[in-house]
This record gives C-alpha cells, structure tokens and sequence, in this order.
C-alpha cells in the first residue's frame, strides 16, 4: 500500500489554519494508508530562531498534533532531527540535486526576499524535503498547491540518483502529490494565509473567550458597510471558514442570509464560534489529558523514532552501497 509522509514546522500548537488546511486531512489519510508525520525541526532552522523556544515548540507541535487526532497506534509521528539520517541523505542528494532548478523555487525567492542575510540552508530546504521523503520512500505527499514544486524537485532528485546509482531502477519512488482538498485557510484580517508570524490565527487550543475576541473583529466582506447591504460570501473569510467548519445546512443558510443581509456579520460569527467550538472543544480535551500525562507524547516520539530510525538505516545502508561510501 502507498506510503504517505508529511512535515510539519515546529511552530508551537496549531492554529485552525494549518489544521484545516492540512492536519485534518491527514487525520483522514491515517485511516488509509501507512502514515509517518514528521515535525521538521532542522527546517525551521533554516532562518534566525531561538534554540529554547525551538525545544518548547517542537514538544508543543507533537502534542498539538496528537491531540487534533493523530492515533500513535496507526500513524508513526516523531521529530526529525532524532533520525539524523535525514541530513546525510540531505547531502548525498545535494549532489545530484540541479541547482538552476533550487534557484528558481518560488518559496526560496520570497523566503530569501525577505531576509538580510540568506542561508545556504534556505536554498536547499527543498533537498532535505527530498530526504526526508526518500529515506522513507514514500510514495505520496499531501500537500498544497504551494508545495507542489518543491515536491517536483524530489521527483527529479528521485529520477537523477536512480539513474545514475541504481542502474535506472526505481529504488526511490517518485513521490506524488495528494493535493489537500480543504482550500487555503486565510488569515482573521483577510490578506494572507493563516500564519503565526503574521499574527492573525485562532489557535485550536485557544478558550471560547479568546477565539470569540479574534472572531469579533474580523475582516469580513469589505463592501458590507452597513447592517442593511447584501453581502458576497463568497468574498468574506467568514464564509470561507463556515465552509471548513460549519454543516453543508448552516453554511447554506449563511449563503442566503448574507447575500439578503437577513443577518449581520455579528450574528454569521456567533454561528462560527459555535461551529467552530463543536470542533475543537474534543481536541481540547485531548490535549489536557496529554498534559496531564506528559510521559505519553515522550512514549509516542521516542517509538516512532525507533521505527523511523530502522527504516533509515535500511534506506542508507542500501545507498551508501551503491555510491561506494562506507
Ligand atoms: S454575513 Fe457572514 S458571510 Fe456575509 S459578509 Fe458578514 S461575515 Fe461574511
């Protein structure tokens, strides 16, 4: 059965747009085929960082993780830089990997846009998304449509160490996309994509009280001036987020209510905080058992590093064969 890998940054605990737009999905996905979730911390290194918050968030990340549903008993999940093979792999695949093709990613050039000083590190995060892949040899990667390039770029790394190391064989898969349904989660101020650096999140372990203060104020259909305009939903992030969140009958109630200003945008949000509350209140839960039994998240990575770090050294021991490395 297809093997399925996904990273995610150690950012600390979710918020409702990195789990709408992709850990849901993989909750799902756990169900159906061979599942490692990996929390990438040698990629969040790749730009300035504080070492402590990095250890803080990692823990955080894992534990948020397995509170919106990650089942340790059917999906493997661990940190990366436990299996240190990622990072020789990462360098053996530095050397096939095409440089034109890293300099022309979109996501190094608006990553590298806005930093002073650029790493090395930045350039080649795409070649350590490539190991972190192949070491498993994966053979699928949800993923959203920003990603899909770097994913292309394993698949070329893929196809040059095979033919050059493996007699054409196909010893690592070409990985393939599984493009994550749920759309792009924006942001509560309705510019950008969910992010915690831009400050416009809902964390999922956030209080009623505190979700419903972010809600309160945000950014809706511009045009709706007053109680009395009809509105657009399909221009407001409200509308958006009923959609990921709300029944297929309350969001079409919110469609016609907007659209004949029968409501305000008050009352569409009071709707979404309940909406949103009947989804997150079970990961809550969850994640107060995991803090009140801390040693099980520990359990849970240190279990599946063993796992990861069994398949590494298969993986490894086959490619340091076939490149004459001891
Ligand atoms: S009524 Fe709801 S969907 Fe319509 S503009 Fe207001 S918040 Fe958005």
């Amino acid at each position: 059965m297809s093997r399925i890998f996904s990273g995610i940054q150690p950012s600390g605990e979710l918020h409702i747009g990195n789990y709408l737009g992709a850990v849901r999905n993989w909750v799902r996905l756990q169900h159906q085929h061979p599942s490692i979730i990996c929390v990438v911390d040698y990629h969040a290194i790749t730009v300035s960082y504080d070492p402590e918050q990095l250890r803080v968030r990692r823990r955080d990340m894992a534990l948020s993780l397995l509170a919106a549903g990650i089942d340790p008993n059917i999906a493997t999940l661990f940190v990366q830089s436990t299996v240190p093979e990622h990072t020789e792999l990462a360098w053996i695949f530095n050397t096939v990997a095409p440089l034109g093709e890293l300099e022309r990613q979109t996501q190094f050039k608006e990553k590298s846009a806005r930093q002073e000083s650029v790493s090395a590190g930045l350039l080649t995060y795409p070649v350590l998304q490539a190991a972190d892949i192949l070491l498993y040899r994966a053979d699928l990667v949800p993923v959203g449509e920003d990603q899909v390039q770097h994913l292309e770029l394993s698949r070329v790394i893929a196809r040059r160490w095979n033919a050059q190391f493996a007699g054409g064989q196909d010893f690592f898969p070409e990985p393939q996309p599984l493009l994550t349904p749920a759309r792009r989660i924006m942001g509560l101020d309705g510019q950008a994509k969910m992010s915690k650096s831009l400050g416009n999140t809902v964390g999922l372990l956030e209080t009623p009280e505190q979700i419903w203060a972010k809600l309160r104020p945000a950014v809706t259909d511009p045009k709706r001036v007053k109680r009395t305009d009809p509105g657009t939903p399909e221009v407001c992030n409200i509308y958006h987020l009923h959609k990921a969140l709300s029944p297929a009958a309350t969001v079409e109630h919110v469609a016609v209510q907007c659209s004949t200003a029968g409501w305000g945008c008050i009352d569409c949000k009071k709707v979404l905080h309940e909406s949103m509350l009947a989804e997150l209140v079970p990961i809550q839960t969850r994640a107060k058992a995991l803090r009140a039994n801390p040693r099980t998240v520990d359990d849970v990575l240190a279990s599946g590093t063993a796992k990861c770090s069994r398949m590494a050294r298969e993986t490894m021991t086959v490619v340091r064969e076939r490149m004459g490395i001891t």
